[in-house]
């Protein structure tokens, strides 16, 4: 029986796609995705009792958060004992939750009111910070001393290729290969991109966000240049970049419903589904989370799901959002894995889609209506809230502030009417010089790049 005991508590990992044995959370965190193409997912969900979670989360900071919500995933790594003072590193920056001016609070009650979590306190100022800082400090330790550098490779539609390069910049072991569609970020979110040099290399490639990424599929798939570079992704369908996401809604609702007496429901602007699926995690894992919406821009594919319709893919629109501006939400294998069946799925969440012309009103608006100044993604959200306000609802919700409004200043500062200074962890990227490359939306120019490289 005791010699039984610890094997009870480990959780493995498995495919959403069924055909990977399970695997050990160092194996899967290091893959990435599974060897069958799917999603790794925990083979069971552990689930918190009360006093756990009223001693360990949501008490403290949200690095201690982060290390007691992610020990039970841990239990068997050889990062074990390492977990807290990685968290202490990689969450090194706050997750508020800031209370917003609303017509519908009866005054200053709690229970009722509207919230903005704030996300967008690290060095490039949106939520990817978070994953993307503890995956760098997991892989390196986990990483031996003699093994060959490995290079990790991104495509990235904005934010995701910032906070890899960030988490990684100037990591022992690692290169960073940044591949984005010029023209297609913000002039922000693009030096954000170039800012770092040493160990990483940022692409600006002629052609669209869909051309990065067949690039990188190319390269990941060609055995020779995995072999020749020691390629790897840190795509936001990596385990690495779910967990760590879990955090922040663990911290915060534990935080709340002790200051509240109360569950706190959850807007989350969406695209890939990845922070969507972290949310649902931590609601499955114990913590009092209530209701979780989603609202995605004009790539409606979810909400039509979510209304009853077949799930079907589409070709991606550009839109105001867009870190959201995804056809195919690669999460969504994930979420399936963890329902029965779609009715039940469907009966989880509620999704709303945002189109351009909402996106600015409600940009335009949130400085009288909230007090706040709104990233495109956060306006998303806060369309949604308006709309749950709107059917009569009383209970305490949060939107999930994704980016800082400075990140997209050619779209929000028309629209307010004034400037938004950058934080000061974006104001230093901004400071420093750009070290971007042009390269052709060929596979064979990537691979002359990644083959030359001393
Ligand atoms: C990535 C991103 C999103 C979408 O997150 P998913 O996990 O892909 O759903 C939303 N807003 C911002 C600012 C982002 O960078």
């Amino acid at each position: 029986m005791s010699a039984n005991a610890p094997n009870a508590s480990i959780i493995r990992f498995v495919s959403t796609r069924g055909a990977t044995p399970p695997t050990a959370i160092d194996d899967a965190l290091i893959a990435g995705l599974a060897p069958d193409g799917g999603l790794y997912v925990p083979e069971r969900i552990p689930a918190l009792d009360a006093h756990a979670i009223e001693s360990r989360i949501g008490a403290g900071t949200l690095a201690e958060s982060a290390a007691a919500i992610l020990a039970p995933y841990f239990a068997e790594s050889r990062l074990r004992d390492a977990l807290p003072t990685l968290c202490a590193r990689a969450y090194d920056f706050d997750a508020p939750l800031r209370a917003m001016r609303s017509e519908h609070a009866r005054g200053d009650d709690a229970r009722s009111g509207d919230f903005l979590l704030e996300l967008f306190h690290g060095p490039t100022a949106a939520f990817k910070d978070y994953a993307a800082r503890l995956l760098a400090e997991a892989l390196g330790a986990l990483r031996a001393d003699d093994a060959p550098t490995t290079t990790i490779l991104v495509a990235t539609s904005g934010d995701t290729g910032a906070a890899v390069a960030g988490a990684f910049h100037r990591r022992p072991g690692f290169d960073v290969v940044i591949l984005y569609p010029d023209g297609r970020v913000s002039p922000r979110q693009a030096h954000g991109l170039e800012c770092w040099g040493d160990n990483v290399r940022t692409f600006r490639v002629a052609g669209t966000f869909d051309d990065c990424q067949r690039m990188a599929k190319t390269a990941l798939a060609d055995t020779d240049l995995r072999r020749a570079r020691s390629l790897t992704s840190a795509n936001s369908i990596s385990l690495g970049r779910l967990l760590p996401q879990v955090a922040y809604y663990a911290h915060t609702a534990a935080a709340f419903r002790r200051a509240h007496g109360e569950a706190l429901n959850l807007i989350v602007p969406t695209g890939n589904l990845g922070n969507a699926a972290a949310a649902f995690l931590a609601k499955r894992m114990g913590l009092p989370i209530g209701e979780i919406v989603l609202a995605t821009n004009a790539n409606d594919v979810l909400p039509r799901y979510f209304d009853g319709g077949d799930y079907a893919p589409e070709a991606t629109k550009a839109t105001l959002a867009n870190a959201m501006d995804v056809g195919a939400p690669s999460n969504f294998e994930r979420l399936r894995h963890w329902h029965r069946d779609d009715a039940e799925l469907r009966g989880a969440l509620r999704a709303w889609s945002v189109s351009d012309a909402t996106i600015r009103e409600v940009i335009a608006d949130a400085p009288a209506r909230h007090g706040i100044v709104a990233c495109p993604h956060t306006a998303c959200g806060l369309h949604a809230l308006h709309r749950i306000r709107d059917a009569g609802d009383t209970r305490p919700w949060a939107v999930v502030a994704t980016a800082h409004p400075a990140k997209f200043e050619t779209i929000v500062e028309p629209l307010v009417g004034h400037a938004v200074s950058p934080p000061p962890a974006l104001a230093d990227c901004l400071a420093r010089p750009a070290h971007g490359e042009t390269l052709a939306a060929s596979d064979e120019a990537l691979r002359a790049k990644l083959l030359a490289r001393a």
